[in-house]
């Protein structure tokens, strides 16, 4: 049988332009990783970062699986360096998965190791604990809690909405689990704020402010659940864009302001931009038409495959195209039922969808389809896609992009091996080197 170190030596030497680092980023963050008990965190009491869980769970398994690991998290993200691959600094985020073949341990001389089929192929950082994590809010709710960033630090992560108004297997998207996520985290007993007050926010970024003292946070991400009619009275432009009004006015400039939503009419994404927005992800998921219906049947039928599109256009009138960054989600379009059975068709169906934006100056861009186990996909699919699809992505992702002009989007950090810090997609990791 081949092992899986077979299959990544393969990969990386199929497509040797691909980054090694890369082939292995993509392989952790669709099939998780395991972690001895010593490679776990101390929570919020120790001296590495621990995982927030600040949007979907992106673990294999549900809290009460986990282990340990669901009474001592593991760390928000790692780096990997060195290795027999000579691997470059790779910032890979952490999707826990017991049964993984890849296991953080400490080696025979106490050093802590990324290992695969018991090999050792990387060393290992974890993410200190940021100044601002030890701070807690007037009312006793952690800055972790309001306001986690991920990213190394690079991005805050608000999730304004911790709920997804496209609700049961008719409407929710078929590979997400923010609801059941939500559920989990309350039933644990731990604190998980459904809607986060503005003025909780804004204390929590004030906590970060003060403590980053060398500004490694350059961007914030506002998002959480698609609103189909109203949270606390308003809809979702105005739900969503008045924390960006409110962080605008108190700490004006101080971050790139960043919106995930849904793709809104014109005069809804002209709102989040007069509020102070600057980067908007309305984010098409799927590329293929059949595929959308099946999988996102909440968007499909609120909104459309097509009209999705429209507004996706429609929004770079009013953010520059730069600055409309459409996110789908790698890996669902070869996931059973309804998804393609070989990896060319798949390749040819993404590469349709990345030209059509891209064409227009648009750049979308990718998260690596996590499996979570209580999602209808994840129940059907739990090993994910085929890495070869991955890493073709990859390949053709830059390759459209170097045909229509494009660099890296705005808000992502640095590009390039050993210096991208985006972590839940290598597409970063891939791109030309740059600095910001
Ligand atoms: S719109 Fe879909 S992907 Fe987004 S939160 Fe709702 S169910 Fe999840």
């Amino acid at each position: 049988m081949t092992s899986r170190t077979d299959l990544v030596e393969e990969l990386m030497s199929r497509f040797p332009h691909v980054p090694r680092e890369a082939v292995l980023k993509e392989d952790l963050l669709r099939g998780g990783l395991a972690f001895d008990d010593a490679a776990l965190t101390d929570n919020e009491h120790g001296d590495v970062k621990p995982k927030s869980y600040f949007i979907f769970s992106f673990d294999h398994r549900t809290l009460p699986e986990l282990g340990t690991a669901a009474l001592r998290r593991p760390p928000e993200e790692i780096v990997l360096t060195g290795g027999p691959y000579e691997l470059r600094r790779t910032v890979v985020s952490v999707r826990t998965n017991p049964s993984s073949p890849y296991r953080v341990a400490t080696d025979g001389d106490g050093r802590l190791r990324l290992f695969l089929d018991g090999r050792p192929i990387a060393d290992v950082g974890l993410p200190p604990m940021p100044a601002y994590y030890r701070h807690t809010l007037a009312n006793g709710k952690s800055v972790m809690e309001v306001a986690p960033t991920i990213q190394w630090g690079y991005l805050i992560y608000l999730t304004a909405f911790r709920v997804c108004q496209y609700f049961g297997a008719k409407e929710e998207c078929q590979y997400c689990d923010i609801n059941h996520n939500w559920r989990q985290h309350k039933q644990a007993g731990r604190p998980y704020t459904g809607v986060k007050p503005v003025d909780e926010v804004l204390e929590a970024l004030e906590i970060i402010n003060r403590h980053d003292t060398d500004r490694a946070s350059q961007a914030y991400t506002l998002t959480g659940g698609s609103i189909t009619s109203q949270v606390n009275g308003l809809a979702e432009a105005d739900f969503y864009g008045r924390y960006a009004q409110a962080i605008e006015e108190r700490f004006p400039g101080r971050w790139i302001g960043k919106v995930v939503a849904q793709a809104l009419p014109r005069a809804d994404v002209q709102r989040f931009h007069d509020y102070g927005i600057r980067i908007y992800h309305p984010n098409y998921e799927v590329w293929d038409k059949r595929l959308f219906e099946l999988y996102c049947p909440g968007k499909e039928r609120y909104v459309g495959r097509e009209e999705w599109h429209r507004r996706i256009l429609d929004s770079a009138e009013v953010f520059g195209p730069r600055n409309v960054i459409p996110n789908f989600v790698a890996g669902v379009e070869m996931a059973a039922p309804h998804g393609f059975t070989s990896v060319d068709e798949a390749i040819a169906s993404t590469a349709e969808g990345l030209d059509y934006f891209m064409s227009r100056g648009i750049t979308p861009r990718f998260t690596t389809w996590c499996p979570e186990p209580t999602t209808p996909l994840g129940r059907t699919n739990p090993q994910g896609a085929p890495l070869e699809y991955h890493v073709r992505l990859l390949e053709v992702y830059r390759a459209t992009m170097e045909a229509h002009g494009l660099s890296s989007p705005p808000g992502y950090g640095p590009a390039g091996p050993g210096r991208a810090v985006f972590s839940v997609s290598s597409f970063m990791d891939t791109l030309p080197s740059t600095d910001s």
